[in-house]
């Protein structure tokens, strides 16, 4: 996987999560996601393996990869938690990709450009570690502890 995902670098489409201090963790998951190759719900049933299509973070959705990161009522609390932060008029696209064309456009209107930039991988690396804790280890966080996971992220990369 890691070769795989070295060799498409330069298709990445914001080549700056490459060149900030994000844990290399969290942005191979990016990349992941934005290549909607994650192994969420959606993929497991297509390559035949059952399970429940509920997205294990509102259990009110089928679990796609945009909704997990762009429509899931938890990750919308965690935008709009960084949208009102810096004030940002911003309206949630419906795709990945757009979503970091779309982010990487509105930043302008911030002072904190820089910090800004890393806010969707900081709240993807949350919702995935928070998904992976409640699907994996059975373990699920207030949306108080969510958020500041995900400020905690934001402030130590
Ligand atoms: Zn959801």
């Amino acid at each position: 996987m890691m070769n795989h995902s070295n060799q498409q670098l330069n298709y990445w489409p914001w080549k700056l999560n490459w060149k900030s201090k994000i844990p290399h963790k969290v942005a191979c998951f990016v990349w992941l996601l934005a290549e909607e190759a994650v192994l969420t719900q959606e993929n497991l049933m297509k390559r035949g393996i059952i399970l429940s299509p509920m997205c294990f973070l509102c259990g009110e959705q089928a679990e796609t990869v945009n909704h997990l990161i762009l429509h899931c009522r938890i990750t919308g609390q965690l935008w709009r938690l960084f949208l009102n932060l810096r004030g940002i008029a911003w309206s949630m696209p419906g795709k990945i990709t757009e979503a970091l064309k779309s982010w990487e456009g509105s930043r302008s209107a911030s002072k904190r450009q820089k910090q800004t930039r890393i806010v969707p991988t900081c709240i993807w690396g949350t919702i995935c570690r928070e998904r992976n804790s409640k699907c994996f280890e059975n373990v699920e966080n207030s949306m108080e502890k969510i958020k500041l996971n995900c400020l905690l992220i934001l402030c130590f990369v």
